[in-house]
């Protein structure tokens, strides 16, 4: 940044070039630039409309607590209730660290929090899991996340469960499953919003569907927010997602503003069609499944010859909000 370049706001210099806006920021402009984005972006999709109880989940990295942070801040504008919660996947170093961080942020921000530790659930970590199955790290811990975060709603009450999911990592996981992929139910419903079903379905917000992995950086720093540096031990990127990013970011130099456009044009026929409507209940814990039994019952079934669902939905029914270190799940 040209350090004599002036705030297109006020006096200050400027600290922030955002190309697609066009707009020099000093600090605090680029604050409140990005906070309306985010607000924006929820009127926009209307992520809001009829929720009372937002859940935010909580990974310990950036994304989620820039998140949590906003959503903090505008919670009696938007008029919402926030809960943090955060799943301890009982990887090490890299889960207590991210558990500590995320506690530490919803004290700060005097929100309540939930931690979910898996081994608590299911008597293994992840990585005991992983053993145990041989399948690939992030689809395995993906569909823990997944039936773990929507049970919870629907166990607790909350009309949505917000996640930290960005525009950069959107745009590369839609086009990738677009070109090679074989799920394309499952990616439509990386939209902004995914309509819940009662009992079944939590619904789903992405917040941040519009908001560059750059930008989230940004105010993270400006706004000193503290979270995790260190990824997911097992964060990877294929060659093709990188070969996607890098082309977008090509198209994103050359017109700057491209990746909203396209995000706002997947939005269109991501939010006509629902998915979700189609599921079943599982035979075994009555939460959602394509073919009558869940994916956790199918993979229980294997790792612990019987289906957790419903052992793990009693478990999690039992867990106390304002989690102390010395607290047990059951
Ligand atoms: P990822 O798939 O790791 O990029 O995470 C995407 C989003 O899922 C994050 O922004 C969080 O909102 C949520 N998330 C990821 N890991 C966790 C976790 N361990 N506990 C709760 N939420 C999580
Ligand atoms: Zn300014
Ligand atoms: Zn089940």
């Amino acid at each position: 940044m040209n350090t004599r370049v002036k705030c297109k706001k006020c006096e200050k210099i400027a600290v922030v070039r955002v190309p697609y806006a066009k707009l020099n920021l000093c600090s605090e402009h680029y604050e409140e630039f990005f906070e309306r984005k985010m607000l924006k972006t929820i009127e926009r999709y209307r992520l809001l409309r009829g929720v009372e109880k937002v859940l935010v989940a909580l990974s310990g990295g950036k994304d989620s607590l820039v998140l949590l942070r906003v959503l903090s801040k505008y919670k009696s504008v938007l008029g919402v209730e926030i809960t943090g919660v955060h799943i301890d996947l009982g990887l090490g170093e890299y889960s207590e660290e991210s558990r500590r961080v995320v506690l530490e942020s919803c004290r700060d921000l005097g929100l309540e929090c939930y931690i979910i530790s898996l081994k608590e659930l299911l008597d293994y970590t992840l990585l005991e899991l992983l053993e145990k199955t041989k399948r690939p790290p992030c689809s395995l811990c993906g569909l823990l996340k997944r039936y773990i975060l929507n049970t919870a709603a629907i166990e607790w009450n909350f009309n949505a469960v917000a996640t930290g999911h960005h525009l950069d990592d959107i745009l590369v996981y839609r086009l990738r499953e677009m070109l090679i992929g074989q799920r394309e139910s499952e990616v439509l419903k990386l939209a902004p919003i995914t309509r819940g079903v009662q009992g079944l379905y939590a619904t789903r917000i992405r917040p941040l569907y519009e908001v560059y992995e750059w930008e989230i950086k940004v105010y993270s720093e400006l706004c000193k927010i503290k979270h995790l540096e260190k990824t997911c031990p097992f964060k990877y990127r294929d060659e093709i997602s990188a070969s996607i990013a890098e082309m977008l970011n090509k198209i994103e130099n050359k017109a700057p503003g491209f990746k909203i456009a396209l995000a706002r044009r997947l939005a269109k026929t991501s939010l006509r069609e629902t998915p979700l409507q189609q599921a079943t209940p599982c035979q075994y814990c009555n939460m959602p499944s394509s073919s009558g039994i869940c994916a956790l019952c199918k993979l229980t079934l294997k790792t612990h010859g019987k289906p957790m669902g419903l052992i793990l939905r009693e478990k999690l029914r039992n867990i106390k909000v304002n989690y102390t270190e010395n607290s047990t799940a059951s």
